[in-house]
Formats: C-alpha cells, structure tokens, sequence
C-alpha cells in the first residue's frame, strides 16, 4: 500500500521527550527541553497512543493500522456532542464536592469507595490535553496518554487502626480512577467490559507516575429517566465499580505499537460493514 504522508504521532527520534521525561513521568506542569536519545533507546519513529486509539486497536486492527500509520480514516458520520458537554458539566459539578467533609457529590456517598482527589490543580491537569497523565517507554521509543476525568483516593491507616502493616499514625494513599459516562438507557450487564482497558491504562499511567493503585477503578453512568419544567432533565446515575489490571494495560500498548511498527496491514474487522460496502462500491467506481 502507498504511504500518504508522515504518519499522525510520529516525529524524529532527535525530537523525542527528554530523559528525565521519558523515564516514565512527565510531571503535568513541568515542561521542559527534549534533550537527545539515551543509548539504547529505539531509533524507530516516535508513536504516541491513548485510550481512544488503543480502543480502536481492540475494534479493528486494520482501522488502527490505517489511521495511525497511513493517516487513513474510516468516515466517521456526525459526531455526537452531548456526552462531551456533558462531561464538562459534569467535571465542573464534582469539583465543587472536593475537599468537602463527604468530599463526594451526594448522590456517590456510600455507593463508592473513598473520597474524590482534593489537588484540583494537579487532577486539572490530568485531565488537560496540554498535560495528561503519560508514560514513556524508551525501548518502544513510544507514549501513552491518558486524560482522566476524575480519581478517588482512599486513605487507610491514621491514628487508630492499622491495617496492612502500617505504623501508628501512617497514612497509605492509593488513587482509584473514575470516568462519567453518558448513555441513553440504563447501562446493560455487560456493557461495561466495553470500557475496561480505559480504566486498565488509567491505573497503569497512574502507577507510572508513583502513585499507589487498588486494582479499583469506577465507571459512573448518566442516564437520562424524565424531563421537568424548564428544561431540567433528570439524570439516574449509577456507578459501577470494576476490577483494573495495570498489566493488561501494558501489554495492550506493547501489542499496539509493535503493529504499528509492521508493514503488514492486518485483517478487517468481521462485525464492521464498512470494508465490504467499500469494495463493493469501489466495482462501480
Ligand atoms: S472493517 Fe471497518 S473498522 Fe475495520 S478497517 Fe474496515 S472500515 Fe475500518
């Protein structure tokens, strides 16, 4: 297949992140020059993922391959905005809960474990596309980010009981991830496997960036159940909580690269209809 061009995360080795920040944290406001490659690091193109990319890798690895290394995009149809406006108001209504007492939005307390994270400008800036919560691995000579919604974080130990070893009075700190979801109907069963590889890889950049994980993290479902008078809608929401496998997370960002790395388009995807439409039209073209 013909190359259209570079592909859209790569860059030159010479431009790659610098050492300090290529170890595996790029503290969020700590910019910083990019300095040369340490010896060893990989001399191929610079490839950066996320959870939205690496979901593609799970749908379709041709679609993965395609956009990432041939800048090839399946047409994607309109987009719906409501679920990103809904985040943005979302975000702006939990930050108003932490550092409070219950330091959750009421309707969280009890049905979560721990409280929402109190650094509003740190967790800002995990959340912002100019910062993000990243990882970097030299071998690969490849990034991933991720930008969390939010983060709980459950404190055990303090003054009276000490759990898991712990000294009188010492606090332990372990950061659990949580992302909104907005859906039309009440979510299904299974709907939520859907989205475990983003939680995966939140707690996996969470522990790259030194902070202590549960192997927890929290889907939270807004669904839509009536509409009242001035145009207020009544959202239900329901949180679901889900085991995290930092490993898996990894090992799916390893299988991902190294695709990209290969020159060897992959198979289309079964459940999609959009190849066989392609070839299918292309006779008539
Ligand atoms: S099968 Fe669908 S998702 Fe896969 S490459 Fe074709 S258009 Fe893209």
């Amino acid at each position: 297949m013909k190359k259209t061009g570079q592909l859209p995360f790569e860059h030159t080795p010479s431009s790659s992140p610098s050492k300090r920040g290529r170890k595996s944290i790029s503290p969020p406001f700590e910019g910083g020059a990019r300095g040369g490659l340490k010896k060893g690091v990989s001399t191929s193109k610079f490839v950066q993922l996320s959870p939205s990319t690496i979901s593609l890798y799970k749908e379709c690895k041709r679609c993965f391959w395609l956009q990432l290394k041939q800048g090839i995009y399946k047409p994607r149809g309109i987009f719906p905005s409501l679920p990103g406006g809904m985040d943005s108001v979302i975000k702006v209504y939990y930050d108003k809960f932490r550092g409070t007492k219950t330091g959750l939005p009421p309707e969280l307390v009890g049905k979560v474990n721990g409280k929402l994270y109190d650094d509003q400008r740190l967790l800002s800036s995990w959340r912002s596309r100019t910062g993000g919560l990243t990882y970097f691995d030299d071998k690969l000579n490849a990034k991933l980010l991720g930008l969390l919604d939010d983060c709980l974080v459950i404190d055990e130990g303090g003054p009276s009981a000490s759990p898991s070893g712990l000294r009188s009075g010492q606090v332990a700190r372990s950061y659990v991830p949580l992302d909104y979801k907005t859906r039309g109907w009440e979510p299904k069963e299974d709907s939520s496997d859907f989205y475990q590889h983003q939680l995966d890889i939140y707690e996996f950049l969470l522990q790259a960036n030194g902070m202590a994980t549960k192997g927890l993290g929290y889907l939270v479902y807004y669904h839509p159940i009536e509409v009242r008078e001035n145009g207020v809608v009544q959202f239900e929401v329901t949180p679901k909580a889900m085991k995290t496998d930092p490993q898996r997370a990894k090992k799916l960002f390893e299988e991902a690269v190294k695709l990209l790395r290969s020159d060897e388009i992959p198979k289309p995807s079964a459940k999609c209809e959009f190849c066989p439409w392609g070839q299918r039209q292309g006779e008539y073209a």
